[in-house]
């Protein structure tokens, strides 16, 4: 057993010291703001490189659908997107760039994942994989919503003798060209990956257990000559990132909230004539065709997955599946489809956060039991029994309706508003009382019912008794909860 030293400069001071988990994209935003306010942390990374889900998806056709001046840091504006919705490998290296220029990936410790976490004499313990051991006043976990792949459930899934892999788990090695493609899934993953494989794949087969509304998404190309403007005139970046994010916000994630809101209907309306307009075979239309409502599961939003879908090599294939043979995908009308390469995009597992790691908060209170009902945070940071240790889009936050980094970035300020309280003496822990987790959550259920995503459809946003797991809440509500903590709804001991 070794002990990490600090990695950031900072020495010993009577400042609190930080363990960040997880060099993802709010990973390294808290390095960076933990770096510039010449506090003491740590950061510990799982796997090899930094980059999170941008890392981990590598998928053919990957692009982010939050327009990109508007998915990147307030404070690092880029006038390099190549795209108003930019390939998933450029958000790749714009973290790496960002990373590199604040000084943050040489600290970052790689290959280490962090196993136990716990809350002993005051202070966290964590354990790596390796067997390596640190301490910290507070935890910041930046660990994920999205980051453990679900794999499905079907009967001889082991047995294909083909190429499988899950959408998160991309084989660079597999050929693709020329082969009979299947893709077991229709989340926005799915539509992407089968928009970019369908003209080089001999065959490609869809399999959609649940039709998805689409809407119409254009993606120009930023010319040489916006991009050189962008670059003299930074201030036109955050012009674009306000506009952008004024109709994120009013156009879709305060309609979301009300299943009777007027731009919801606008957007259903669209993607009905998306349909209509786009696909011109009535059998193949009406076998896209979802029965509930767009928006109640997460929108799709693409601009050639129609194309795609009705090319001659494609087959949409409707009919359940049976099970999965040596030789492809049985379908239970008893056909067998032939496949060379079997492509897994069937998500994620939704309630991990933290998890796998072991987490013990208070007087050995564990994790894993607190949340046997499902994840829980209030506000989506904080765990009543878990003082000091904050979640960066934790359960139940804004994750279906507004860009993770803006979220990430307004709950970073709202932890170091908690962490404060410890720094000027007022206190040495800090968590969520019990009573106002509860209210809190009584609150957020209430306001679910009225949302688009209890409208009727099965979706990752929903828990296991159905309530979505989403923030229900308009984005200034969440924006005024963040700019100033309720501190009587805290424990401070
Ligand atoms: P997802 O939305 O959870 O979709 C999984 C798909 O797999 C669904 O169509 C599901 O069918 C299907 N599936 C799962 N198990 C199955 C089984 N046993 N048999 C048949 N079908 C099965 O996952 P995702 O597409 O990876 O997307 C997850 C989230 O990642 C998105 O909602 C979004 O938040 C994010 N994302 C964003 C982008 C983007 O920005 N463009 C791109 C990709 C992902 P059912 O619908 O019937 O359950």
């Amino acid at each position: 057993m070794s002990n990490a030293n600090s990695t950031n400069g900072k020495g010993a001071s009577s400042e609190p010291r930080f363990i960040i988990i997880g060099a993802g994209m709010s990973g390294i935003l808290s390095a960076i703001k933990l770096k510039e306010a010449g506090l003491d942390y740590a950061i510990y990374e799982k796997a090899d490189r930094l980059g999170g889900t941008w890392r981990e998806n590598e998928y053919a056709g990957l692009s982010c659908d939050v327009p990109s001046h508007l998915y990147c840091y307030s404070f690092a504006p880029n006038p390099d997107w190549s795209h108003r919705f930019s390939p998933g490998a450029e958000i790749q290296a714009y973290f790496v760039d960002i990373a590199e220029r604040y000084g943050i990936d040489k600290e970052i410790q790689y290959n280490k994942k962090i196993t136990r976490c716990a809350f002993e004499d005051g202070r966290w313990q964590i354990e790596t994989s390796d067997g390596s051991t640190d301490a910290g006043d507070f935890v910041i976990a930046a660990t994920g919503v999205l980051h453990e792949p679900a794999y499905p459930d079907i009967e001889g899934l082991d047995s294909f003798q083909g190429t499988v892999f899950h959408s998160a788990r991309w084989n660079h090695d597999a050929e693709l060209a020329g082969k009979r493609i299947g893709v077991i899934g229709t989340g926005s993953t799915a539509i992407q990956i089968v928009a970019a494989l369908i003209d080089d794949a001999k065959e490609l087969s869809l399999f959609q257990r649940t039709a998805q509304w689409v809407t119409p998404q254009e993606n120009p190309a930023f010319t040489e000559e916006e991009k050189a403007d962008f670059r003299a005139h930074p201030e036109k970046m955050q012009q674009m990132r306000e506009f952008i994010a004024k109709g994120f916000a009013d156009g879709f994630a305060n309609a979301v909230i009300d299943a009777n809101s007027p731009e919801l209907r606008m957007i259903h309306d669209t993607c009905v004539a998306n349909l209509e307009n786009s696909v011109k075979d009535s059998a193949l239309r009406e076998k896209l065709r979802p029965n509930y409502r767009a928006g109640c599961k997460r929108l799709i939003m693409s601009e050639d997955f129609y194309d795609a879908i009705q090319k001659p090599n494609a087959n949409l294939v409707t009919e359940g599946i049976e099970r999965i043979e040596q030789t492809g995908v049985r379908t239970k009308d008893g056909e067998l489809h032939e496949l060379d390469v079997l492509i897994l995009a069937t998500g994620f597992r939704v309630d991990r956060f933290m998890r796998p790691m072991n987490v013990i908060g208070r007087n050995g209170t564990k994790l894993d039991d607190v949340w046997s009902h499902g994840p829980c945070a209030y506000m989506a940071i904080t765990i009543p029994e878990f003082p000091n240790i904050f979640m960066l889009n934790g359960p139940n936050g804004p994750v279906g309706n507004f860009s993770l980094i803006d979220v990430a970035e307004l709950q970073f300020s709202y932890i170091m508003k908690l962490v404060d309280q410890v720094r000027s003496g007022a206190c040495k822990e800090v968590s969520v009382s019990q009573e106002a987790m509860e209210k809190f959550d009584e609150e957020r259920k209430e306001a679910a019912k009225s949302t688009i995503w209890q409208s009727g459809c099965n979706s990752w946003y929903l828990d296991a008794n159905g309530v979505p797991a989403v923030w229900p809440w308009t984005f200034d509500r969440f924006r005024d909860e963040m700019a100033n903590p309720r501190l009587d709804h805290f424990d401070l001991r």
